[in-house]
């Protein structure tokens, strides 16, 4: 099936520009051509007016979790719900990612696999999501941010135990997620704010512990996500050669200058911290909780506004399924984005061109050029002018198929 996309605006990351009045030629799933005429199209092809939209590559979301639903107790859900309830869930949020624009996502740690097991399905076609990247379990110390802190009797019935100690089960715990199908490793090198009892800052696997998980990724020939807040948790993984920092919100000069020196990744996701601060605890999130996303937001300005002028290459993740963070809306980290000191062009490559590359992805998606998969959304207003338009998503197109169009 060939089908004509009149863009009225599109976005192009490559060369940071909006081009007026373009027309996509798409056949099967990949375009095929771009052309300025909008009136000369073949009429083998179908046509589809976006005119009065703004359209962009399809967007990449590399932070989310599709096992969780921006619950305010976490604990809750994960205790009372069944592997079942849980694919359910996942389906559920992948398609809502998808319907907000985001033909890719890479979900960052889910449960028992189901992101692997979903992924799948959707590459099967069995089901309508994104296309997705997964890690499988995120692997963490004993007591850690990716353990679980029920009591032992309860913890030992639910959990797999994938905690790291020490650089062979290190190894352990990345060769386990390879064998069950993860796209790349993640790990946690530090503290985080959702982890009862962990002290957000600090360091929580040692230099060899990540060395050890970096090693396997690269004979496997994966890439690697690290979620750090502490100074010394970013830079032990980035010296280690991990490919993007997750939230990375207690940066200081010298850790800029190892992203800088290694080409690392930033993924801010300023979104879940600031939707845990707005809800509080009158919205049911711990007080605990509360306080530490307070702690790590009040840095994260100042040290991503350092990162924008020293050209840290800046990702786009939403961390979508913590608290009040819902998927099919983190189109709203565009607007904190900006907020922060992004313009839109940035925050709009950060969620394509930079994105792509993050995944090893730049050669089938991340742009609208010929030759690559035809992914692509469309946004009701302009968000070179007024940013809130990413949050209305009023077309989508993943692989050549239409999945969500009501543009006018
Ligand atoms: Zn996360």
């Amino acid at each position: 099936m060939k089908k004509a996309l009149k863009c009225g605006s599109l976005f192009c990351p490559q060369s940071g520009s909006v081009e007026k009045n373009v027309v996509i030629l798409i056949e099967e799933n990949k375009i095929v051509a771009l052309q300025s005429d909008l009136e000369a199209i073949p009429d083998s092809f179908e046509v589809i007016d976006l005119q009065n939209s703004f359209v962009t590559p399809g967007l990449i979301d590399a932070h989310v979790h599709t096992s969780s639903s921006g619950e305010a107790d976490t604990l809750a859900g994960s205790t009372l719900s069944t592997p079942g309830d849980v694919a359910f869930t996942s389906l559920r949020n992948a398609q809502l990612d998808l319907y907000a624009g985001f033909t890719t996502v890479r979900d960052a740690g889910s449960t028992g696999f189901i992101d692997v097991a979903l992924r799948n399905a959707i590459a099967r076609g069995d089901v309508t999501g994104p296309r997705m990247k997964v890690a499988g379990i995120a692997m963490g110390s004993t007591g850690g941010h990716a353990d679980s802190h029920l009591a032992p009797h309860i913890h030992d019935t639910l959990m797999p135990d994938l905690c790291i100690n020490g650089p062979e089960s290190a190894r352990h715990a990345a060769r386990y997620n390879l064998k069950y199908g993860a796209d790349f490793l993640k790990f946690m090198s530090t503290g985080g704010v959702m982890s009862l009892g962990t002290t957000v800052g600090a360091q929580q696997l040692t230099a060899d512990e990540i060395a050890a998980i970096i090693e396997i990724a690269e004979m496997y020939g994966v890439h690697t996500a690290t979620h750090a807040h502490g100074t010394a948790g970013i830079k032990a993984a980035v010296r280690a050669g991990v490919t993007s920092v997750e939230h990375g919100m207690m940066l200081d000069d010298e850790a800029i200058d190892l992203m800088l020196q290694k080409g690392t990744f930033l993924t801010p996701t300023i979104i879940a911290a600031e939707r845990i601060i707005a809800h509080g605890e009158a919205g049911g999130i711990a007080g605990w909780m509360v306080r530490k996303a307070q702690q790590v937001l009040a840095n994260h300005k100042a040290g991503l506004q350092k990162c924008l002028e020293r050209g840290v290459r800046i990702s786009f993740g939403s961390d979508a399924g913590t608290p009040y963070n819902f998927h099919g809306r983190q189109g709203y980290e565009f607007e904190l984005m900006v907020s922060f000191g992004f313009t839109p062009v940035q925050a709009l490559t950060a969620a394509t061109l930079t994105n792509s590359r993050l995944l090893r992805m730049q050669d089938s998606i991340g742009t609208t050029e010929p030759g690559k998969l035809a992914d692509l959304a469309a946004f009701s207003g302009d968000p070179m002018t007024d940013i809130t338009a990413m949050q209305r998503c009023c077309f989508v197109m993943k692989d050549g198929v239409v999945v969500k169009n009501t543009a006018q």
